[in-house]
Parts: structure tokens; sequence; C-alpha cells
């Protein structure tokens, strides 16, 4: 991207605010840690799902939590070696996948056992497990509730039974809503669902049921994704060879999709989930606290396959980078195995671009006034190009020092983000 002085009166920029790495460090040191752990069994393999997940023999669970719980009590010394350390306390921990509840309830119990041992928890932490529905036994809700479990994710996909199940999903509709009102007895009310706009057989009728369907149950929380079409999945690979399998024929075009998303967006708001981010909805007070920790740059440490963690450098860090990111292979066996992790310095400019593109998923945007004085007013005037730009595309929305995506922008915010990226 063309770097170039900033037009006078181009944007709303703010005054000059000098860079203060003193200041960066405190704001990141005084923010609290995010924990994931990934768990990447399944049941069975959904037919569009491109994350790093399968259907594993259970002999393999044990030697997946054991590697788990020693990579959790080796946390501290791998945050040394980097450089860094572990901001205190934890305030969000989320066991994601896979399906974690395939998990024993006493290999769920070592897990976040081992968290508590090595990290300092807060009491008000959110915690949360992603669920399959149709695998929440009232054995299972208890021993979540033993864990301390208060928020749980279940992905729903669909509410009409013949979308889900033409995907792989093993739950039907009346599962669903027997599950939540388990949840709700065992005490856990903080439940987010997903549903997937693009699923074969889906019309803007059945996609508007599902809608309605999942503010009837009165959750605070929902995320709507749209089918990624990519070589990762089998549905993917389907779609791209124009086949029929897996019901690739029954899938919408990509203009329903769109299509849908916006029927999502303007029904959820009207029933109380405001849009908060690109995918996420939520009621007042109910957005994802983890979520959030990676829209705005907060620290987190990820354990588990396929695991991504950024932690803060101190301003005195002999490579002059501002954090650190790290991830774990995304495959089990390598994982297992333990591979050394490469890691990634990141420079002050790359922290920058990121806050903008992360930033901009957020509905209330990126404060440009914030960010002056965070990495000083030089910098910031420098993506006033870029602004102008999505602002005269409508891209781009601006009040005072806010700048955020307009509606159309937010369905073409890959092409958005990918203009605030620069070379290294
Ligand atoms: S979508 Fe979820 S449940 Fe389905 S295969 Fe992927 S990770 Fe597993």
């Amino acid at each position: 991207m063309p770097q170039a002085d900033p037009p006078a009166g181009a944007t709303n920029l703010p005054e000059p605010a000098p860079a203060s790495p003193d200041k960066r460090n405190e704001t990141i040191q005084s923010v609290a840690l995010g924990i994931y752990i990934s768990v990447p069994f399944c049941r069975t393999k959904c037919s569009y799902c491109n994350f790093a997940s399968d259907v594993f023999s259970r002999a393999l669970f044990e030697r997946y939590t054991q590697r788990v719980c020693e990579d959790v009590s080796h946390a501290p010394a791998l945050a040394a070696a980097l450089g860094s350390g572990l901001p205190s306390p934890v305030d969000s921990i989320y066991l994601g996948g896979g399906t974690p509840t395939l998990l024993d309830p006493a290999q769920l119990q070592r897990i976040f056992a081992a968290v508590r041992v090595q990290f300092q928890v807060a009491a008000d932490a959110e915690i949360t497990v992603e669920c399959a529905p149709g695998t929440l036994s009232p054995a299972l809700i208890e021993s979540l509730v033993a864990c301390g479990v208060n928020r749980v994710s279940l992905g729903v996909q669909s509410f009409v039974d013949q979308e889900a199940s033409s995907v792989g999903r093993l739950h039907s509709r009346a599962v669903v809503l027997e599950e939540i009102a388990r949840l709700r007895v065992a005490g856990i009310h903080n439940i987010s669902m997903d549903l997937i706009a693009g699923l074969p057989h889906q019309t803007a009728v059945s996609w508007q049921y599902s809608l309605s369907e999942l503010a009837a149950t009165g959750v605070p929380h929902a995320s709507v994704y749209m089918l990624e079409v990519d070589e990762d999945s089998r549905l993917g690979r389907e779609l791209i060879a124009g086949g029929t399998r897996y019901h690739a024929h029954f899938v919408p075009d990509e203009d329903a999709i769109a299509d849908f998303y916006i029927a999502a967006c303007q029904f959820f708001n009207s029933a109380g989930l405001a849009q908060y981010e690109i995918s996420n909805f939520a009621r007042a007070g109910s957005t994802s606290r983890h979520n959030l920790k990676y829209w705005t740059r907060q620290p987190y440490l990820g354990f588990g396959v396929d695991a991504h963690s950024m932690l803060p450098l101190p301003p005195a860090s002999p490579s002059h980078a501002v954090a650190v990111r790290f991830a774990t292979p995304d495959a089990l066996e390598q994982y297992t195995a333990g591979t050394e992790l490469p890691s990634q310095p990141i420079s002050q400019q790359q922290a920058l671009e990121e806050t903008f593109f992360l930033g901009l998923r957020l509905n209330r945007g990126v404060d440009l006034q914030a960010l002056a004085q965070e990495f000083g007013d030089e910098a910031v005037a420098s993506y006033a190009p870029i602004l102008r730009d999505g602002l005269s595309d409508k891209l781009l929305q601006q009040s005072a020092s806010m700048v955020s995506l307009t509606p159309r922008g937010r369905l073409l915010s890959n092409e958005v983000f990918g203009r605030f990226l620069r070379d290294p």
C-alpha cells in the first residue's frame, strides 16, 4: 500500500500526540489474559468444516489431555523464553474445537484444574465451552458446572433439520431446545448459538425460520457466519469442482447468501440482539469477552492443536517489537509429539495495521484519537489516504474520531482490511 503525506482535512485526524512506549506497556500489561484451549475431536466431520478437527479414536483423548495440561504448566517458561510475561489475572477461558464435550468429564476437569493451578483466574471470569448439540447429557452439564463453566456456545447452524443433517450435523431442532432448557436449569443462562448462511437447501423462508427460532429462545448471544467455500472442506472442494456430492447443488448462490446475512443483521437488531461485530450479535451486557480480546489486541494464550497466542513485549525488547505471536501445529500428531513453536515479533507498524483491521470488525470501529495516543500522530496520519478512499467508496463511515465499516463495508470486509496491510 502506498504511503503518503496526510492531505489536510481529508479525514478528521486527531491532534499530534507522541507515542509513549511506557504508556503502551502499562496499557497492555494492565489488561487481563484470555486463555484458549482447542479440542480437535468431533463425532463426525461436517461437510463444510475447514477447521483443524477430525474424528479420532478415543484412545488419543488421554494423550491429548496430558499434553495440554503439560503445556499449561510450562506456559510461564515459554513466555519468559519469548521475552514476555504472562498478564494476570485470567478473565476469560474458552474451550473450543472441535467438540470439547467429547472429552470425558474427568479429562475436562483435569484441564480446568491445570489452568487454575497455573493461573490466577478472576472470580468473574467468562468461562465458555463450545458444544455440539446432542452431546449435552445431564451428567456432562453437571461436570461443566463443576468446572466453573458459565457460558456455552452451541453449534446449531440451522433450526431446519434437513439443512443440519445435509452437512452432517447429528442434532435436530427439538434436541437444541431441550438442551437449552437443561443448561438453564443447571444455572447456565449465558448461551450463544451459531448459524450458517448458505447451507444446502436453505431458502429465504427457511433462513428466516432459523433466525426467528434462535431469537425466540431468548439466548443473549448469536453468531452468523457465511458459508466459506475453499479447498479445506469437502463441501467447498465439491462446490469449486461444480459437483453434486454433499448436496453441493442445493447450496444457495453468493447473492442469496449475502441477502441472508443482511436479513440476519436487520432481524437480530430488531429482536434485541444488537450487532457488535461482523458476525456477532448480543443482548445488552452479553458480548463475548473472549472474542473481544482478539479484536482489541488484548493478550491471549492458546493451548492444543492450531491454537494461537499473542503476548505483549516490554518497551526495552531487543527486537523493538511490541508483541509476539506464536501458534501450535495444526496436525494432531505433530502437536502431541511436541515441536518448537515458531514465533513472530509484531512491530509497532504491524500492531497499528492490526489495530485498524481488527478494530474495524467491531461496529463501534476504531478511535483515531486513541490510536494517535498509542502509536503517534504521524503513523496514524499515514493511513489518511486509505481512510479517505474507504469513506468515498462508502465502505467506511466516520463520526468524530470514530471510523467504522458501513453495512456494505461489512459485506466486503476482506477487501477493506486488505487496504490496511503493508509489507513488513
Ligand atoms: S463444524 Fe464443528 S463439529 Fe463439525 S467437524 Fe467442524 S469442528 Fe467438528
